[in-house]
């Protein structure tokens, strides 16, 4: 059966319960966006057009080291740019597509997020890159999120959204947030006046200290 063949039942759930935390913390909205996680050579994605609160473990598909699906239903229609990233970016181990509300802002400007706020560095360097428009589910939309989360764990999608990358479900997720945090901080900023950006120097060190950052001795 499948559930036992390509993934089991608890990491279907938590990939669930990751779209129901995306839209119960106001990220994303109705059965946008899709998740997937690392699994043995290939993926365990969400489907397509189903509504998250609807979604249940045997919903979610296997995608093999092909790229072929295995499951009861079609595939999300991001799979390229998830199978892509996934194969590309070892450092992943999930992946997180949402409609957040000020990223897409940002993004049907096509605008990337620069370095207003130190906070930018979670995401690994000193911008947060807006990938060109492609269409929904295209190879080439795929090409353009890989090229803007090269050195990256997000990108802004133009005139769609926004993608992030973790190591795992949780992390992702938390990710998310903050680079939706941002996102709307920067609105914000723009509203009144013009944001003072940091320095690449400053962003550097920031980059540097985040190696280290939140990691505690282990003292008993
Ligand atoms: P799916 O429901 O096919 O995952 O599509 C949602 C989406 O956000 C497309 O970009
Ligand atoms: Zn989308």
């Amino acid at each position: 059966m499948a559930m036992t063949r390509h993934g089991d039942n608890n990491q279907r759930q938590q990939i669930i319960e990751t779209c129901l935390g995306m839209n119960r913390l106001g990220i994303n909205q109705g059965a946008a966006g899709n998740v997937s996680l690392r699994h043995d050579d290939g993926l365990l994605i969400t489907p397509s057009g189903i509504p998250y609160d609807a979604m249940k473990p045997a919903d979610i598909v296997f995608l093999d080291a092909e790229g072929q699906p295995h499951g009861e239903k079609n595939p999300s229609s991001e799979w390229r740019f998830h199978y892509d990233i996934l194969r590309d970016r070892k450092d992943a181990g999930a992946v997180l597509h949402t409609h957040a509300p000020y990223c897409t802002t940002l993004a049907c400007l096509g605008w990337e997020i620069p370095a207003f706020h130190y906070m930018v560095a979670v995401a690994g360097g000193d911008s947060i890159r807006c990938a060109p428009y492609a269409t929904f589910g295209s190879q080439e939309l795929s090409n353009n999120a890989l090229a803007a989360l090269e050195g990256r764990k997000a990108c802004l999608l133009a005139n769609h959204g926004m993608i992030c990358i973790d190591r795992d479900l949780t992390a992702v997720l938390a990710l998310a947030v903050e680079v939706e945090t941002l996102a709307r901080q920067y609105c914000q900023a723009l509203q009144l006046g013009k944001p003072v950006i940091l320095s690449a120097t400053e962003m550097q060190r920031v980059l540097k200290k985040f190696k280290t950052y939140g990691k505690q001795p282990n003292r008993k």
